[in-house]
């Protein structure tokens, strides 16, 4: 696979397992200044499995986790518009095989009207997801650019979409630059395996089926100017360590072409899907305590990227993956086209079972119960601090200011329109503890957002 050394990662992996306690707090001690760790420095680490130091590791990945994002979490639910796809992943409900499912691409009508479904339940931030529908068919860009610009428009009161994030098939440049211009945030795309062999097995059919033109749909994002890249791996298809190796290989490729690694990293789990028989039993199973052990090597090797955690989780272990490296949830999640309607009933033709079922306010009043500021914030999106510019003020934690001012004015919003009585309470209550903790010029700067939103003012930002 290009960009992807395959027997330097298996070198680094042999290397690695002789257990040396000197050099695993050394490693650690450099993550915990904040410094971007070495591809060999990562592979020591995730070959630990004593049990001390798998809980060194865990609070270092804390302590990193909290000098760069703070108590914030970014919150999202994903929008299916459509199960059309050509490929036929062994792991996907939505494959082109599988009969079980019924096939719907959303009309723009359908889309806003999903999007006031979420906004009416107070979410800000939209993962836009699809299938890759075949070469000449319906779900093409303009489809895409299409179902953005819906978005968009839905408006629930005073309350709109912030930020749309894409998930959807590679695209060419000129397709990305249509794309881009839609006013998308982040472009997210999973390699889902970085084993060659692996990758040729799990994608059969269809355009998905070769892994070069994949890995270089990022290359062609950044190309066409998207440079807030969302990159992911599929965990279970193939071994966990491998995997990891892969994708901080693939963020040393991102950095030396384009000088910014990824905006986040996605760590999905295959999750039962109906039709495809391998997700029951995925060839790779990683257990809870290896997947948490991913999530804070990868805290600790690229301390400034954010990791994005879904409802493919159950709440236990979303709870625990906070602590150790997660800045981005998705709440209340469905994954059929047209879900949300349906939203009491069970989510059946969705693209995998989900482990979360909590509404919006459920998981939010989790969070503060657990001293996390739930956060709708995409000031970043819209000052246009995005690429570079986003993570050079990243690295040395200079955001955290304005992203904490940001966290507590979004969901000072959301405890106004949307939260439950008991949400309410315990949210204020939350601003009021952290308004103290922010310097003067902070708290006047917040105050005055305050007013602007007690006056009826949406989306306030600095
Ligand atoms: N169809 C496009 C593609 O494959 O890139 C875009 C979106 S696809 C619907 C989103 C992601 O869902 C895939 O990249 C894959 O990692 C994940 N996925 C597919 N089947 C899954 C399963 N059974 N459990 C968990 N995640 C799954
Ligand atoms: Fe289609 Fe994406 Fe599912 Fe593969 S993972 S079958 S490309 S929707």
């Amino acid at each position: 696979m290009k960009y992807i050394n395959e027997e330097r990662i298996n070198n680094l992996l042999v290397d690695a397992t002789k257990f040396d306690s000197r050099k695993i707090d050394a490693i650690l001690n450099k993550a915990k200044l904040l410094k971007r760790l070495t591809l060999e420095e990562s592979a020591s680490l995730l070959a630990v499995d004593d049990l001390v130091y798998m809980q060194k590791i865990f609070s270092a990945a804390s302590f990193v986790k909290d000098k760069i994002y703070g108590r914030r979490v970014v919150l999202f639910a994903p929008l299916y518009i459509s199960n059309l796809c050509a490929n036929n992943c062994l792991y996907c409900a939505f494959k082109a095989d599988n009969s079980l499912i019924k096939r719907r691409a959303l009309n723009p009508l359908e889309i806003i009207d999903q999007t006031e479904w979420l906004l009416g339940h107070g979410h800000k931030r939209i993962l836009m997801v699809c299938g890759e529908d075949a070469p000449g068919g319906k779900a093409n860009v303009d489809y895409y650019v299409e179902a953005v610009r819906a978005i968009y428009a839905a408006e629930v009161g005073k309350n709109k979409i912030k930020r749309v994030n894409v998930n959807c098939a590679p695209l060419n440049i000129d397709e990305f630059k249509k794309l881009k211009a839609s006013g998308i945030g982040t472009y997210q795309l999973f390699q889902e395996t970085y084993n060659h062999e692996t990758y040729l097995r799990m994608h059969p059919k269809g355009p998905k089926s070769d892994p070069d033109n994949r890995i270089d749909a990022i290359d062609r994002a950044f190309t066409a100017g998207i440079d807030d890249i969302g990159i992911g791996a599929l965990y279970g298809l193939y071994d966990y360590r491998f995997e990891t190796l892969g994708l901080l290989s693939h963020v040393e490729h991102m950095e030396k072409k384009f000088k910014v690694g990824p905006h986040t990293i996605s760590v999905p789990r295959i999750e039962p899907a109906d039709g495809a028989e391998l997700s029951f039993n995925p060839p790779y199973k990683i257990t809870d305590e290896e997947f948490k052990k991913v999530v804070a090597v990868l805290r600790l090797s690229v301390p400034y990227t954010g990791i994005i955690i879904s409802t493919r989780e159950n709440p236990e272990m979303r709870d625990s993956l906070l602590s150790l490296g997660v800045s981005q949830v998705s709440a209340a999640s469905r994954t059929s086209p047209g879900g949300y309607s349906d939203f009491d009933k069970e989510d059946t033709g969705g693209q995998f079972s989900l482990n979360d079922y909590r509404s919006l306010d459920e998981v939010i009043a989790t969070l503060v119960k657990h001293d996390y500021i739930p956060s709708f914030c995409a000031a970043c999106y819209r000052m246009e601090r995005t690429g570079e510019v986003f993570m050079d003020m990243a690295k040395p934690g200079t955001i955290k200011g304005k992203c904490s001012i940001n966290a507590l004015v979004t969901f000072k919003e959301y405890l106004d329109d949307f939260a439950s009585e008991p949400v309410r309470k315990s949210g204020y209550k939350m601003i009021e503890r952290y308004f103290k903790q922010l310097d003067h010029l902070e708290q006047e700067k917040l105050k005055v957002l305050f007013a602007h939103v007690d006056s009826g003012v949406r989306d306030e930002y600095v």
